[in-house]
């Protein structure tokens, strides 16, 4: 188990700013209509946490959680629903809160999936997009920080359940990664 990281990507104060930034867009967007924070689990924990603490309107939060067969560092687009979502959300504004879209794949998934329930609309945050991997065109309104094509962790990111608990984004070095 490594303990130093030489490259950060993203900061904790950036982090904390840009969720600031998020947060005020989304309480400006959905003033009058009560969204619902979908939180992707496990991966999306904090952002959703630090988000939702800042948006200053009625919201309601939920959880999903999902497994993308494949490596742990390509999602092959099959997608295992282990933990859905507890409310119903016809009629609802739902907003998925993501860690990081790579592919595109597993996002591209939920959102059709979601969409299927009739939802008065659907739209994305995520903390992260790797644009240089991008595989199907996804629509995200609320974006963090773009990364390079690097294996990241930290902020709620793992590799292996480790390094969650980092308080900010850093690329795992590639001999950790294999
Ligand atoms: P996609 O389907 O967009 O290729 O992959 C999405 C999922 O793969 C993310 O929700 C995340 O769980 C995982 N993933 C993709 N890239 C990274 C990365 O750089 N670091 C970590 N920790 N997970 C990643």
């Amino acid at each position: 188990m490594i303990t130093k990281f030489d490259e950060v990507i993203v900061g904790e104060e950036d982090i904390r700013r840009r969720v600031l930034e998020i947060a005020a867009k989304i309480t400006d967007d959905y003033r009058d209509r009560e969204p619902l924070l979908v939180c992707v689990l496990k991966g999306a924990v904090f952002f959703t946490a630090d988000l939702v603490r800042q948006v200053s309107i009625p919201c309601e939060l939920d959880f999903m959680a999902v497994s993308s067969y494949g490596s742990a560092a390509d999602s092959s687009g099959v997608v295992r629903i282990l933990k859905d979502l507890d409310a119903y959300i016809t009629d609802r504004h739902v907003i998925i809160v993501e860690d990081i879209v790579d592919s595109g794949l597993t996002l591209s998934y939920l959102r059709k999936n979601l969409t299927a329930r009739n939802p008065a609309s659907v739209e994305v945050a995520t903390l992260l997009t790797k644009p240089a991997r991008q595989k199907v065109d996804i629509k995200c309104k609320y974006v963090g920080f773009e990364v390079p094509d690097r294996f990241v962790v930290g902020y709620g990111l793992d590799f292996n359940e480790h390094y969650r608990n980092l308080r900010f984004i850093a690329a795992l070095p590639e001999e950790e990664l294999g």
